[in-house]
């Protein structure tokens, strides 16, 4: 039966969807319809996403923001576990007797390995871009070494002329 006024009519129609919502035949049957329809339909739902986007810009803006606050911890974490994986993927395209560890000092906790340029002039930053570029071929090893942080940092010293140390590694790993 047709309600007179919209708000009426649209209470109707959520008690309606509330209840075949239970139903997960239901919900699956309409899912699949929904996706087929989507598939058929690529462009016109891509547009439909893009205006959607534009038109409501700022909100998600504003959720996305909300939703990283939320989940600070989960997403960082998230983040810091990927870039440890492409860093250690990396290295591993950079060892050639197959063993992680500092080229110089010989440290082997992988925590502080880090992926170096042989040559300091290049202005090039080590990325997550490089990393996936050494770990696809894309990039030749040549180019680089492995270096723990404090071998990298003393490399960095030596290219402007500050080379009086030593670093040894005492062979121990943290606990
Ligand atoms: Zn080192």
């Amino acid at each position: 039966m047709p309600y007179k006024n919209p708000e009426e009519q649209r209470a109707s129609s959520k008690r309606w969807y509330d209840k075949k919502k239970q139903n997960k035949e239901w919900v699956k049957k309409r899912n699949l319809k929904n996706r087929e329809w989507e598939e058929k339909n690529k462009d016109y739902v891509k547009e439909r996403a893009k205006k959607y986007r534009e038109l409501h810009r700022e909100k998600l803006i504003e959720q996305s923001h909300q939703y990283y606050l939320k989940n600070k911890k989960k997403i960082n974490d998230y983040r810091n576990n990927l870039h440890k994986k492409i860093r250690i993927e990396a290295l591993e395209k950079l060892a050639y007797d197959k063993q992680l560890k500092c080229v110089r000092c010989g440290c082997v906790s992988i925590n502080v390995l880090q992926v170096n340029h042989k040559t300091i002039k290049t202005k090039e930053i080590v990325d997550e871009r490089l990393l996936r570029g050494i770990i696809n071929g894309e990039r030749d090893v040549e180019d680089f070494e492995i270096l723990c942080g404090v071998c990298n940092w003393l490399h960095f010293f030596e290219n402007i002329g500050n080379d009086r140390w030593i670093i040894k590694w005492s062979g121990e790993l943290e606990a």
